[in-house]
């Protein structure tokens, strides 16, 4: 480029063209991710546990804006589901070129209180949801020649958190599976990287009381809670086609919780 010359037009739907599965999109964060990649232009498979409600309104928003989307129920946990699951992306909306592995039950207690059907609920959803995902979804990215691979972790996987220790445990291991993942597919075209939402206003977290809620907030550098808009506009970029050169990184999104 010339010097002094600004670059030529900037797409305003960078994702025209392409297909996304946003794992637990039905609400919170992923719902936010849903909807920001639709606006990108993408057609969006909207995945959900049990809120069918929920994920059709996800949907309607996304026709309503004149992209494809499909509500696909499945349990991330189970290998069947996301191979059915996988399978319904591609022929309702065409081959699939994204995939945000968001999906997550939270369950915490003190490690010597915390049941082991716990312990495995986390893991499953988080963990071996994402084994699952990408095990189905990566032969089918890497036969388009480009994708893009975006983990949803945590950062307590990076600093820890009393009675998170299965949740830190998934979202820690997310991270490795991430670095290893981009270095598996660097030279297909298709990049891997997870952000690290901190704490952000979802059902999730609805749960906290009003004074853990303050006492959290306070130790934030920025001073409050976050919104799922703030992260999705992260994965957004992510996905971009300017997000190129990027591969196997965590983005922390967290207000500067865990500096
Ligand atoms: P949320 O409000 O609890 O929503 C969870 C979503 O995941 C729902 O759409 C739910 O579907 C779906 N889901 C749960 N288990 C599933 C399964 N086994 N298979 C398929 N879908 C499943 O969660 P969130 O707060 O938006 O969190 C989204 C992601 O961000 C998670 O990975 C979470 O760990 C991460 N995160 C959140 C925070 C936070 O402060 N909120 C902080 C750090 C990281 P149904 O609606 O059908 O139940």
């Amino acid at each position: 480029m010339a010097a002094g010359r600004i670059p030529d037009a900037i797409p305003a739907r960078p994702l025209e063209g392409r297909v996304a599965l946003v794992t637990g999109a039905s609400r919170g964060i992923g719902r936010a991710i849903a909807l920001r990649l639709a606006a990108m232009g993408a057609d969006v498979a909207v995945n959900y546990l049990s809120n069918e409600a929920a994920a059709r309104e996800v949907v309607d928003g996304i026709l309503a804006s004149g992209r494809k989307a499909a509500a696909i129920k499945a349990d991330v946990g189970s290998p069947e589901e996301v191979e059915t699951m996988v399978a319904r992306t591609v022929s309702d909306l065409g081959p699939l070129h994204i995939l945000v592995n968001n999906a997550q039950i939270h369950k915490g207690r003190l490690v010597h209180k915390l049941a082991l059907e716990d312990w495995d609920v986390v893991i499953r959803s988080g963990l071996y949801g994402m084994f699952h995902c990408c095990r189905a979804a990566v032969p089918r990215i890497v036969e388009e020649g480009w994708g893009r691979i975006i983990n949803i972790v945590s950062v307590v996987g990076l600093i820890g958190w009393p009675g998170d220790t299965a949740y830190a445990s998934a979202k820690a291991g997310g991270m490795g599976f991430t670095r290893s993942l981009a270095k598996e597919l660097g030279s297909k075209g298709i990049t891997v990287n997870a952000v690290a939402p901190g704490y952000i206003r979802t059902d999730m977290t609805a749960v906290i009381s009003e004074k853990s809620r303050k006492a959290m907030e306070a130790g934030i550098t920025l001073g409050r809670i976050g919104e799922s808009d703030e992260v999705a506009a992260v994965v957004g970029f992510l996905a971009s086609p300017e997000a190129s050169y990027i591969t196997g990184t965590v983005i922390p999104v967290d207000g500067g919780w865990a500096l």
